[in-house]
């Protein structure tokens, strides 16, 4: 195999060049392969979809755990020591995301994967992944399908972090109403879900029914963007749903000394990013919200 073929959309072929196999099988659930490519390094695919790459992975995984926890810690700074105790992660089974939660301290991440091949499979090649986040003590792993563990835990969570396949195979249960309303039901009081939610681009429609159902089972319900290469097709969006609509509204400056406290190190998030990436184009606002932007009524 000279060049991997992403089969994602019926219209247009993302194609890396494979300079070495690491990896291919199948997995109990999916068709993995993990290869060499000179610009990003090792990248993973499921089932013909490019997963995951060491070059760019630290966009979307940054993405998707600062900008929950830190709003959620800045709106609880006053109250509760500024606490955010408990954070769940629906899939992410190559270990990137769960590095980035356990980059703040004073919590514990629950991750919930279905398949332990991704797992094993991440560890054993994509080391810089979960760089040990796997073995942090305050890592609990569990496999099972997401969307049976949100409708069972009696547990409640700050932050939940949907970091999942595309809504294809068993990654596609992780995209209905019914299963982001077990994820409201496990949110803790003033939490936040966040989710991979697809280019706007190629991916529209399915942006539109995430957003649809997050405003009817949460107060606030919309996108932020991220860049990152290897999604195929522009800006990706992270869905965001929440009953306290201030927390993306939080200050700069806020976000700013939490990061500084924490000494977060990053390589593309910073604290002016929180507020940009919600600042959508035209025609995003137009995918969720379907009227003109600044036309939209404040309370639904
Ligand atoms: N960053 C990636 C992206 O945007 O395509 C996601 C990568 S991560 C490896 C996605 C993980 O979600 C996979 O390991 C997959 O096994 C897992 N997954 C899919 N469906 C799931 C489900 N129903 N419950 C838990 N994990 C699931």
């Amino acid at each position: 195999m000279d060049w991997f073929q992403e089969t994602l959309h019926p219209a247009i072929r993302q194609t890396l060049r494979v300079e070495e196999v690491l990896h291919r099988d199948k997995t109990a659930l999916q068709d993995l392969v993990i290869f060499r490519n000179p610009t990003f390094g090792r990248v993973m695919a499921l089932d013909g979809i490019v997963q995951t790459t060491e070059g760019d992975e630290f966009v979307y995984h940054e993405m998707l755990a600062h900008v929950p926890i830190l709003a959620v810690k800045a709106a609880r700074r006053a109250g509760a020591k500024g606490a955010v105790r408990k954070v769940l992660i629906v899939g992410g089974g190559d270990g990137g995301c769960i590095r980035e939660v356990l980059k703040h301290k004073g919590l514990v991440c629950t991750m919930v994967e279905i398949d332990p091949g991704v797992i094993e499979l991440s560890r054993k090649h994509l080391p810089n992944h979960h760089a040990g986040a796997f073995d942090d003590k305050r890592a609990n792993i569990v496999i099972a399908d997401g969307a049976r563990f949100v409708k069972e835990t009696p547990e409640r969570y700050d932050v939940i972090i949907i970091d999942s396949t595309d809504p294809v195979g068993p990654g596609a249960v992780l995209f209905t109403r019914e299963f982001y309303a077990d994820c409201k039901r496990c949110l803790a009081p003033g939490g936040v879900l966040v989710t991979q939610n697809g280019v706007p681009w190629l991916q529209g429609e399915e942006l539109q029914s995430s957003v649809r159902s997050f405003r009817a089972l949460f107060k606030e319900g919309g996108c932020y963007l991220a860049v990152v290469p290897t999604y195929n097709g522009g800006f990706m969006a992270l869905g965001w749903a929440t009953d306290n609509a201030k927390l993306r509204k939080t200050p700069v400056a806020k976000i700013a000394r939490l990061a500084k406290a924490m000494k977060l190190q990053t390589r593309y998030f910073t604290p002016e990013l929180f507020a940009g990436a919600f600042c959508l184009p035209q025609f995003v606002h137009a995918l969720i919200d379907g009227i003109p932007y600044g036309k939209r009524k404040k309370k639904r």
